[in-house]
């Protein structure tokens, strides 16, 4: 688990006011300190709770700036020194996934916290790093893009380029996996990169009314890519040396299965495919598991376009995070428990 660098945390939010309403009663219990989570079957009492333990674990009270300090920091730290990294959110629909990826205006989730501390840090590196002297100089550039996609039913849409066609994935010594002409475009600051993150979200909205879909069930991907550039001048040369990453933030599609919410014909063809996309990220990232553990193993990226997308920030050299949103409610019992063994079959 270690060398891969997957890390599992899970959230729960607090009670609804439906839920309140409902009279549904709290199934679980958050120990933050342990990273542990137990969940009571209250219809079976005499069933014992289950246990979890994951590497953090966030109760009803924990806050967004600590989500991000935890989480959301150290993958960007890492990020700037040349690593990809990656947060997946997952769990059922209304759990929870948005809320900590993006959040609202006053109380921001991972995405805007995340934007707003790339530039200040980008700001610091650009002053600590650029110095000259007489006959020397180093100079830090940087460049930030950003792009914006969708996948619905295993096709590709770009969200920062509406009513575009569908993208496909491809593969080039020189660029490794890519998606062909996505819309990747340049930042300068972090009110460029909400405005963009923002657009896209009205897109996604807009696209999933008009084409009677539900936003519920597709995944939104959010990428930064980061280029810095050290130019090192001395009187005989300059030297050019270049750092490439990507984060990508990953708000997944819900888990919630079809059966629940009585999908029937069409429907129920996206509910299995965006359960292949789920089955293949949880099956990649268990390869992955099982490669740090020193064994030799298939990872089946190319079992679906989320896996083949993110081939390259998935295990190997990079950082991986799923956070798993629950609700607390004894109504949805039987998908917390579902979220949870997902949860921990990827750790
Ligand atoms: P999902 O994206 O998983 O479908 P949302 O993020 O939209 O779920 O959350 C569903 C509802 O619960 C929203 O109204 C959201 O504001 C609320 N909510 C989710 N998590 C929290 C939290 N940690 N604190 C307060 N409200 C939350
Ligand atoms: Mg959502």
């Amino acid at each position: 688990m270690v060398a891969t660098g997957v890390k599992v945390a899970i959230r729960c939010r607090p009670m609804s006011k439906r839920e309140e309403q409902l009279g549904s009663k709290t199934c679980l219990t958050i120990l933050p300190d342990k990273a542990q989570v137990q969940i009571f079957d209250l219809k079976n009492e005499k069933d014992d709770p289950k246990l979890f333990t994951f590497d953090h674990a966030y109760g009803s009270e924990s806050v967004q700036p600590q989500v991000y300090k935890d989480l959301g920091s150290p993958l960007l730290e890492r990020a700037l020194d040349g690593i990809n990294g990656t947060i997946f959110a997952y769990g059922q629909t209304g759990s929870g996934k948005t809320w900590t990826m993006m959040g609202i205006e006053t109380d921001p989730g991972l995405i805007p916290q995340l934007n707003v501390d790339l530039f200040k840090r980008v700001g610091e590196m650009k002053h600590t790093e650029t110095s000259s002297s007489e006959n020397n100089s180093t100079t830090v550039e940087f460049m930030l893009t950003a792009s914006y996609i969708e996948i619905y039913n295993e096709v590709i849409m770009d969200l920062l380029n509406p009513g575009g066609k569908k993208l496909d994935i491809r593969e080039s010594s020189e660029k490794g996996v890519y998606v062909q002409g996505v819309c990747e475009v340049v930042c300068s600051t972090a009110d460029d990169i909400m405005k963009l993150v923002k657009q896209g979200g009205a897109v996604r909205r807009v696209a999933a009314t008009q084409m009677n879909q539900e936003s519920s069930r597709s995944h939104s991907c959010f990428t930064i890519k980061m280029e810095k550039r050290t130019l090192e001048k001395t009187e005989e040369k300059t030297k050019t040396t270049m750092l490439t990453s990507k984060i990508n933030l990953v708000d997944l599609a819900g888990s919630e299965r079809a059966s629940k919410t009585g999908a029937t014909g069409s429907t129920l063809k996206e509910g299995a495919a965006i359960n292949k996309s789920l089955m293949a990220l949880g099956s990649v990232i268990n390869a992955l598991g099982e490669i740090a553990k020193g064994k030799s193993i298939h990872v089946p990226y190319r079992d679906s376009k989320l896996t083949r997308l993110l081939q390259e920030s998935l295990g190997g050299n990079s950082s991986t995070l799923m956070i798993a949103a629950l609700s607390p409610a004894d109504y949805n019992h039987n998908e917390t428990v579902g979220t949870l063994n997902y949860a921990r079959r990827v750790k």
